[in-house]
């Protein structure tokens, strides 16, 4: 199975009347602490939250004939966007997840309506009582990141950045399964192979980084993170989005907790923007120095705002923050 642009294009036009076509804001912090033009694509304006109601929605609408219910494994915004999905198809749904995904977003996914499910304590866990669940007659499950729909729906948001952006030099990618990555890369290099193209993560767990250094899927052992929507594996048996992140990404960055700490305060400060963890891995390499020789224009995407109020708070005012097993130092902002 290869992916092209004209599956971009078709996800585009299927998913029109549902998701947002959403701005791309200019950061004038961002921009001075880049030396760059840089620009924000604003996901945290879908009706979810986030942008994964692109791919999930795509996949939705091209479920086999006689499908009933919708089922996933999700760190929580997939699993918001699948229960969004189903029931504006008029679908049921059942979210699998791990112990690990914080109360809001359990939440929001049963305020639409949908069933849950908490299975021990990673993602591989929760693929397990999907993958049990799909397999019933009239049951489709949709993976997170591994599924050609779900792929060409998040590329739609490369095919938005570049129509308000044509000259768009770097463009920075939040990355844990891929299929952000995979799709958004595909629409940038297909339109200017020129592109430079960087997917960024967390230190602790980077699964695509340890899959691709390691050149095949492996397994890297999950832990709490301020960028809890970056958890969990690649799947050992990975079909479309480790390969297209091996051959797409110019490079993979990585960034620690403290530095995405510091990134949250910038994001919110500088923009007043509310945004999770995973969102601000871009800011956080960019403030931490790691992207040296930026080509601008630079875009990130502002992927989710489905924060633990509780736990923004804290790092909103200097307060330390516990992580299962691993402290993150407070800081005020600008102290
Ligand atoms: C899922 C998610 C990502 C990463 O997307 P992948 O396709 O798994 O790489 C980034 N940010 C947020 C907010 C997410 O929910």
């Amino acid at each position: 199975m290869q992916l092209s642009l004209a599956d971009i294009l078709e996800a585009r036009k299927a998913i029109a009347g549902e998701v947002v076509r959403t701005p791309l804001l200019p950061s004038r912090f961002m921009s001075e602490q880049s030396g760059q033009p840089f620009f924000l694509k604003m996901e945290t304006m879908q009706p979810t939250g986030a942008f994964k109601l692109r791919g999930a929605t795509n996949a939705a609408l091209n479920a086999p004939e006689g499908t009933h219910t919708l089922t996933c494994c999700s760190t929580g915004n997939h699993g918001r966007g699948v229960a969004y999905a189903a029931r504006q198809l008029g679908l049921k749904s059942v979210i699998c997840m791990s112990a690990l995904v914080p109360q809001t977003k359990l939440e929001g996914i049963r305020a639409l309506g949908a069933e849950t499910r908490i299975i021990g304590k990673s993602q591989d866990d929760a693929l397990a009582e999907c993958r049990k669940l799909g397999r019933s007659d009239g049951v489709f499950e949709i993976s997170p990141f591994d599924d050609p729909y779900v792929i060409a729906g998040q590329g739609t948001i490369g095919l938005e950045i570049l129509e308000d952006l044509p000259n768009l030099g770097t463009l920075l990618v939040p990355l844990s399964g891929g299929g952000l990555a995979a799709g958004v890369a595909l629409a940038a290099k297909s339109i200017n192979p020129a592109i430079h193209v960087v997917g960024l993560t967390m230190d602790r767990g980077a699964a695509m980084k340890a899959s691709i250094d390691a050149g095949h899927p492996v397994e890297v052992q999950e832990v709490a993170s301020l960028a809890d929507s970056l958890g969990g594996g690649i799947g050992l048996d990975n079909r479309l989005s480790f390969a297209m992140c091996r051959d797409l990404l110019d490079e993979i960055v990585l960034v620690s907790e403290e530095e995405i700490y510091r990134a949250m305060q910038a994001l919110y400060y500088e923009d007043s923007h509310v945004a999770e963890g995973a969102c601000v891995v871009g800011i956080a390499a960019c403030l931490a120095g790691k992207l040296s020789g930026l080509k601008g224009p630079v875009a990130t995407i502002i992927t989710g705002r489905n924060v633990d109020m509780t736990q923004f708070t804290r790092i909103m005012t200097g307060q330390d923050v516990q992580l299962d097993g691993y402290l993150v130092k407070g800081a005020r902002y600008g102290a």
